[in-house]
């Protein structure tokens, strides 16, 4: 074991995972050090973990608020940045050795490919990155010393139970989903569920826009979209399974027929600790669970006529080229709506469907066509919203 401190670049720091990884961070000084902590607009947060933290550097999405950061920072002896250059800059300092991407949707996939060609390990919980340019990142991956550790509890469950096996022995991989907030609800209740309803999410707390994407399980279509391009293993032998307990976290089943799953407490602290120490278990990570609490956990199978944004994980693994790209802007732009009011909870599916027809299929995508395709699938999602008001 290495037992040199780690320097961890945050990114998202204000964040669900970002503030679980600070937890883990402040936990072992003797393992771990946050030197970068980044955040998109809340401010005061960010400055209230720098200060417990001290890093060497801060940035702030919104340059607006960087006289702020600054002001109470920068007197501290902290560097002070803001914006996108500043965001994705400062993952590829020397002194950071690892780059945890804990923050939301396509903003991710910036600062991972500057980790990347910096050689960086990546932590990453921003699964939006894989589900957007996932073809692109495996082929700089490939270039790179850079590794990726998964903190999304399924692909780290994944992962462990792949440790020690050989890849051409695996036959499916089986990614848990709770089922969410609608599990039991019929589509007529489902298309017109409030916010508020939909963001009641059964097991986990999470950020607004991961748990809309839990309710209307597009959360697990770009699971299987992440794990194709983590395991390379085809999509056809990747397969969802609802299990509303979330304590099997997800199982692989070999040749032989066994099928390895890893248990435990809905808890990230564990998924996150073990991509942080890549890969080497940390003691006490997470709390211990007793069995007899959980003696009846269940399997089902998952209904895509009431979740068909479950099915767009096929679409955009027969289609590839920047089909998921889009698919991925076309959400984001449909899950704010929703939080906003503006759309009802049925119509998030419709948003997607309809922008998918209308923006070009490019086939082999490079970055700039990426960043092309993310900003025509905004627009015409936006187009498609007004349309149906
Ligand atoms: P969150 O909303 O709680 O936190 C997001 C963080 O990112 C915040 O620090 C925010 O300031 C920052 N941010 C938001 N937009 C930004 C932008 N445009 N530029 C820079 N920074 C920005 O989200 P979360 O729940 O922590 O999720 C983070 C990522 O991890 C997502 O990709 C999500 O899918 C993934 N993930 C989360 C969980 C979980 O339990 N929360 C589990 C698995 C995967
Ligand atoms: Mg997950």
């Amino acid at each position: 074991m290495n037992d040199s401190v780690k320097n961890i670049a945050v990114l998202g720091a204000t964040g669900s995972i970002g503030r679980q990884t600070l937890d883990i961070i402040a936990s072992h000084p003797e393992r771990y050090r946050a030197v970068v902590l980044t955040a998109g607009s809340k401010v005061d947060k960010l400055i209230e973990a720098a200060l417990v933290h001290r890093p060497r550097r801060v940035v702030i999405g919104q340059t607006a608020l960087l006289p702020e950061l600054e002001a109470a920072l920068s007197p501290l002896g902290i560097e002070c940045a803001a914006g996108d250059e500043a965001l994705a800059e400062c993952v590829d300092a020397d002194d950071v050795d690892i780059v945890v991407t804990a923050t939301v949707g396509y903003s991710g996939l910036m600062p991972t490919v500057r980790a990347i060609k910096g050689g960086k390990d990546i932590a990453l919980a921003n699964k939006e990155t894989l589900v957007v340019a996932g073809e692109m990142i495996n082929r700089m991956l490939s270039q790179s010393d850079s590794k990726i550790y998964p903190v999304d509890s399924e692909h780290s469950a994944i992962a462990q139970c792949l440790a020690g096996e050989d890849m051409s022995r695996v036959r499916r991989l089986l990614i848990t989903a709770s089922g969410g907030p609608f599990r039991t609800w019929s589509a007529e209740r489902m298309a017109v569920a409030t916010a508020a309803d939909a963001l009641k999410h059964p097991n986990w707390s999470m950020g607004r826009k991961i748990t809309i994407d839990s309710a209307t399980m597009m959360n697990k279509a770009f699971e299987i979209i992440e794990a194709h391009y983590l395991f390379g293993v085809e999509p056809s032998r990747i397969e969802a399974v609802v299990h509303p307990q979330s304590i099997v976290h997800s199982m692989v089943e070999f040749v032989d027929g066994a099928v390895k799953a890893q248990m435990g407490l809905p808890d990230m602290h564990l998924p996150i600790a073990y991509a942080l120490g890549c890969h080497a278990r940390l003691d006490g990570a997470s709390g211990h669970m007793s069995l007899t609490d959980y003696s009846n956990l269940t399997f089902e199978a998952p209904d895509t006529d009431r979740f068909p944004c479950l099915a767009l994980a096929k679409t955009a693994l027969e289609r590839r080229g920047n089909t998921a790209c889009v698919i991925n802007a076309a959400n984001e732009v449909a899950v704010a709506e929703f939080l906003d009011g503006t759309i009802r909870f049925g119509q998030i599916y419709d948003v997607i469907e309809r922008t998918l027809a209308s923006v070009p299929f490019v086939a082999v995508p490079e970055f700039d066509d990426y960043v092309a395709s993310n900003a025509e699938a905004r627009a015409k999602a936006a187009e498609v919203i007004k349309s149906l008001n």
